[in-house]
């Protein structure tokens, strides 16, 4: 008989680490602290829209291969729509100017000699001006790397990396930056096209998870806080939630996948990032315009990110702490009027909802990634999940998957 693995938090990482544990027959305990599962990645009822909308909107790209895999493990891969090539909408508001980057599925990269193609008023020497983030250091800046000025830098590699890495880019880490060149404009546009959970990530990426688990026999337990673990000596011993505490097996197994701050709370002593980032999502009621692409970018607006929904327009701003305590009603109307000069939607500021997520992510900075452990640790029966872990990425769910998947696959190999 297979150890029993206690799976603390139900984030994608802990949702990727117990699905997988489960498939390979072990018995899995998920135990989550709030009323329900997602973590950063959810959906949720808003009365303000009648709508149940994301938290957030989540992007993720057809090379996002732990994403597509997991999708793919709880029978939910055709839920992440996206067209069938990668290309990707601009509107620059101060320029007044429209373009299309559209990428050839290929590696090698033929669209940057390509009028029409490539960024407008860039040359293809511009973009090998960014092979320097490809062999960058870990402990150095983007802004070190690469020169951050210039029209493809406003208008493809400032939005990409300030999207990616949820920080200026400049400073941000050159070793995270050249992780996600890598994964995007070098791979090619087959691994670039934009997907995105039209459904919302709940019935995407998460709920059909909880199923699956409880389906199998595993539990998935909420308002099922751990408070703290008992260790002796290089062991976790028992895990105490609010009324009620767990003796563990010599068998049994932690994966610890909470946000790092609860992680060093659990377990003390523990290196983790201390500095974090906020993302702010806007959500309007409405019917988009017929013509509004399926990801529009938007460049000198306070608007980064357009997301078209049934019954929406969803708008994302990244590295967002200067907005966290701006007056709601003002940003909504500020906000409405970059979505409507980008996208054409017309009429007064509709029924909407600003969702800001303080700690969005952990700061992408040399110094914030240096502080990130590894999936082992001190203690032989506990091991670490969360896009926050030494995942050689920024936040995201493509690190955050990755993450559980390497944890899961560390108990499976009898570690
Ligand atoms: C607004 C926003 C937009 C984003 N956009 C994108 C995007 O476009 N593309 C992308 O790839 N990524 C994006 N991300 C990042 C992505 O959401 C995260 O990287 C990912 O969801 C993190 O998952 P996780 O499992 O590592 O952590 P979490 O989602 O934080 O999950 C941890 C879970 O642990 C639970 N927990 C905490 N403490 C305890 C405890 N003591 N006991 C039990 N349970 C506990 C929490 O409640 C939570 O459910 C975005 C994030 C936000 C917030």
């Amino acid at each position: 008989m297979k150890p029993t693995v206690h799976i603390i938090g139900a984030g994608v990482s802990g949702l990727a680490a117990a699905v997988r544990l489960s498939n390979a027959g072990f018995g899995v305990h998920v135990h989550e602290a709030t009323p329900q599962a997602g973590g950063r990645c959810r959906s949720f009822y808003d009365a303000a829209t009648d709508l149940t909308i994301d938290n957030g909107n989540h992007l993720v790209l057809s090379g996002n291969k732990h994403v597509l895999d997991y999708a793919r493990s709880i029978g939910t891969e055709a839920g992440l729509e996206g067209p069938p090539h990668a290309q990707f909408n601009f509107v620059d508001l101060r320029a007044g100017k429209r373009w299309l980057l559209q990428m050839n599925d290929g590696r090698i990269p033929f669209w940057i000699f390509q009028d029409g193609k490539r960024v407008p008023d860039t040359k293809p020497s511009d973009y090998t001006a960014m092979a320097p983030l490809l062999w960058a250091k870990n402990d150095e800046f983007v802004g070190d790397k690469i020169e951050c000025d210039g029209p493809l830098y406003q208008r493809l590699v400032q939005p990409l990396l300030l999207a990616a890495l949820n920080i200026d880019p400049p400073l941000g880490s050159a070793g995270l930056a050249g992780a996600i060149v890598r994964q995007t404009l070098l791979a090619g546009g087959r691994a670039c096209r934009p997907l995105i959970a039209r459904e919302g990530l709940s019935n995407v990426l998460v709920e059909p998870a909880v199923k699956l688990l409880r389906d199998r026999g595993a539990t998935v337990r909420f308002d099922h806080e751990l408070h703290a673990v008992d260790i002796a000596s290089d062991r976790v011993q028992s895990l105490t939630f609010g009324n009620d505490t767990i003796m563990l097996g010599p068998d049994d197994k932690v994966v610890l996948a909470v946000p790092a701050r609860q992680a060093a709370t659990i377990l003390p002593g523990l290196k983790t990032p201390t500095q974090f980032v906020s993302i702010l999502n806007a959500h309007f009621r409405c019917t988009p315009p017929a013509d509004t692409p399926p990801i529009l970018g938007v460049v000198n607006g306070l608007v980064e990110w357009i997301f078209p929904f049934r019954e929406r327009l969803s708008i994302t701003i990244s590295a967002a702490d200067r907005l966290m305590n701006a007056p709601r009603e003002q940003l909504a109307q500020d906000i409405w009027k970059d979505v409507r000069a980008a996208t054409g939607a017309q009429g007064e500021l509709p029924r909407w909802q600003i969702v800001r997520e303080r700690r969005a992510t952990f700061a992408a900075t040399p110094e914030q990634d240096a502080l990130r452990p590894g999936t082992v640790t001190a203690w032989k029966n506990l091991v670490l999940a969360g896009d926050w872990t030494a995942t050689g990425l920024p936040s995201t769910i493509e690190g955050s998957i990755q993450s559980g998947d390497k944890a899961a696959d560390h108990i499976i190999g009898g570690g």
